[in-house]
């Protein structure tokens, strides 16, 4: 096909939706897809953020499905680690790792298979972490994702739960979302 009249695909944002359709797009089909991002980063709101000297995500991310499906989507872009990182050595710390990495060339579909990463000598590595997550709201913390438990309600007292409760039950009222899975 001549280059002018090949399909292209304008996608607004090179957050994680952006940027997954546009490797989509060009692993799947010839459309050629163009990505505007209007600020100088990708990354939309999981990106790191250098300050200082450090690196800081913008929000605790992790990587973590309960589909198969997109754990391996993962996984062909960022291995994962195939040895324990320094802290799990010293902290003694089980942690599962992989003993082969397949991965899928963009494109040709062909599958090869490699040893997986070692954490302390590369990268680009998937790593196991143990994570708890907390939101910090009028100096006390809840759950994240938040649930509806005692310590909860205990938290924000009743008059607040209720507020919250009846905001939310209208907010919802009619709507036709999907019921999504957020963790
Ligand atoms: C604190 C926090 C913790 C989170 N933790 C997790 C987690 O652990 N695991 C997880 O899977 N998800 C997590 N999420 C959710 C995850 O960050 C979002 O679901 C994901 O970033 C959404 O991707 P997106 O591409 O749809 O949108 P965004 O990340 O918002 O990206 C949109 C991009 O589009 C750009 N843009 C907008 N308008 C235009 C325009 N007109 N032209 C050009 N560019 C434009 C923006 O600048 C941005 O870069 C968390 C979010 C937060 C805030």
């Amino acid at each position: 096909m001549s280059n002018h009249k090949q399909k292209k695909a304008i996608i607004f944002g090179a957050g994680p939706a952006g940027l997954t359709s546009a490797y989509e797009l060009l692993d799947k089909t010839d459309i050629v897809p163009i990505v505007y991002e209007m600020t100088n980063d990708i990354g939309g709101i999981s990106k790191t953020v250098k300050y200082k000297g450090n690196r800081i995500d913008i929000g605790g991310h992790r990587f973590f499905s309960k589909s198969r499906r997109i754990m391996d989507w993962w996984c062909n872009i960022l291995p994962l680690q195939g040895a324990p990182a320094k802290d799990d050595r010293i902290l003694k710390r089980v942690i599962p790792v992989s003993h082969e990495v397949k991965r899928k060339i963009i494109k040709n579909g062909n599958i090869w298979t490699e040893p997986p990463p070692d954490p302390e000598k590369e990268h680009k590595v998937l790593l196991h972490r143990n994570r708890l997550s907390r939101i910090f709201y009028l100096r006390k913390f809840y759950d994240y994702p938040i649930s509806l438990k005692l310590q909860t309600i205990k938290n924000l007292g009743l008059r607040k739960t209720l507020k919250i409760g009846y905001s939310f039950c209208n907010t919802n009222k009619g709507s036709n979302r999907p019921n999504t899975t957020f963790t």
